[in-house]
């Protein structure tokens, strides 16, 4: 039997496809955010990043890096096993209590990511209802499919942000526990779920809430809580759930909801229970980020305005921006390959890396360049950017902004 050759010809048919990926070789900078050392074939060169999803910079804030650094001396570099093992350590009971406090809830629950807290917090909260039916956005992350399907329970997807299709799926189902689980900002397109209506039926319909603000926590809201605080919906959703590998800078995922429900999560979840917990340094960098965030609006407003400011340069460019109500700004192309030879034309040429985004992160002909702006990338580097995405579409032939519309 050749094994080898299984997984030879498993990559074979990503490479026919064209989906195989090859991940740039980079080193941050930090004190330098957006700008990183590519190491490419011919050796290191600076380039500026235009895709990361440390989207406030906090990863590199003065901050952050001092509370990891600190924490790291005190405590040592690991946790030391999983938390019933080695009990919890204190900068993760501090995180937790930040994170309750953020979202306004009783109680929160830190994971090793926010991949692992979908996954088991979805698939352990809809097993402790007896009959649970779980009604699904069509457009969820994959973590939270995964939670789904883990769980176990009956599922129905209803059609993206589509009210009337969810009230139709939660009337055929009186009499029986329901969660509804959706995203507050969906991170490909951009777009922002309705969520106070979406309260609106799950109370009429006496229905439960789980949504994930992982591309929303620290960037919308007053204190950086998310989409549901910006929109006065917080108390009403019954789970967030949200990352701090984001805006956070850091990492590891969580959720937060009422004491209950938490303590029966820790006490089910497989994801939670079997796996060694964050680090000290982790946390409590997590959290220097979060209360930083909390009371600065700096780095949301600026971030805001850069976002703005890239959708009106590359429009006037006409590029073919995609709508998005959000600080994402996806670049239609519609090809995997072309798509691909942009970003390595960009890197290579023009110093910038914007990674691209092909099936299936997104649906086939909507293959796309997703740009995110972050606080650091000032009007020159936005200047830099127009030009350079000029270039690129001139010599590949890429989409209008006329094309790119018609086939949305
Ligand atoms: N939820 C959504 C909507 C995401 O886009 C992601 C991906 O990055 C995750 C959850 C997973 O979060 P993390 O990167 O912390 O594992």
């Amino acid at each position: 039997m050749d094994y080898k050759a299984f997984f030879a010809q498993a990559l074979d048919r990503l490479r026919e496809e064209r989906r195989y990926r090859v991940f740039a070789d980079l080193e941050r900078l930090a004190g330098r955010f957006p700008h990183a050392l590519w190491h490419a074939p011919q050796g290191p060169r600076e380039v500026v990043i235009w895709c990361s999803n440390d989207y406030l910079g906090m990863g590199q804030h003065p901050k952050v890096v001092g509370a990891m650094v600190e924490a790291t001396s005190r405590m040592g570099a690991g946790a030391g096993g999983t938390r019933n093992i080695a009990g919890t350590n204190h900068p993760l009971v501090e995180l937790e209590r930040e994170l309750a406090d953020l979202h306004g809830k009783e109680a929160a629950l830190v994971f090793t990511s926010g991949y692992v807290s979908n996954e088991t917090g979805i698939a352990t909260i809809a097993k402790l209802m007896p009959d649970c039916l779980l009604l699904s956005d069509a457009l969820n992350h994959n973590s939270m499919i995964e939670g789904v399907r883990q769980s176990g329970c009956e599922k129905q997807i209803w059609r993206h942000n589509d009210l009337a299709h969810l009230e139709e799926l939660l009337r055929a189902a009186p009499n029986r526990p329901k969660l509804i689980v959706c995203e507050s900002l969906y991170s490909m397109d951009g777009d922002i779920a309705p969520l106070a209506r979406i309260c609106d039926l799950a109370e009429r319909y006496s229905a439960m809430t789980y949504v994930d603000e992982v591309h929303a926590v620290g960037m919308y809201g007053p204190r950086g809580g998310g989409i549901a605080e910006r929109d006065g919906a917080m108390k009403r959703v019954d789970v967030i759930e949200g990352t701090l590998a984001k805006a956070f800078g850091c990492l590891g995922g969580y959720i937060a909801g009422n004491a209950e429900l938490i303590d029966a999560v820790r006490s089910y979840a497989p994801g939670f229970i079997f796996t060694t917990a964050l680090p000290p340094a982790i946390c409590a960098a997590a959290t220097a980020a979060i209360r930083h965030l909390k009371v600065s609006s700096w780095e949301r407003e600026r971030h805001q305005d850069r976002a703005a400011r890239v959708k009106s340069v590359l429009n006037a460019a006409g590029l073919p921006v995609m709508p998005s109500e959000t600080h994402i700004v996806p670049l239609f192309v519609g090809d995997a390959e072309k798509c691909k030879n942009a970003s390595d034309m960009l890197l290579a040429e023009h110093g910038i890396y914007i990674q691209p985004i092909n099936y299936p992160t997104v649906p086939r002909g909507m293959e796309r360049l997703r740009i995110t702006p972050s606080p650091y990338h000032d009007d020159a580097l936005i200047d830099a950017l127009a030009e350079a995405l000029i270039d690129v579409w001139d010599r590949l032939e890429l989409p209008t902004r006329v094309k790119a519309l018609a086939a949305e």
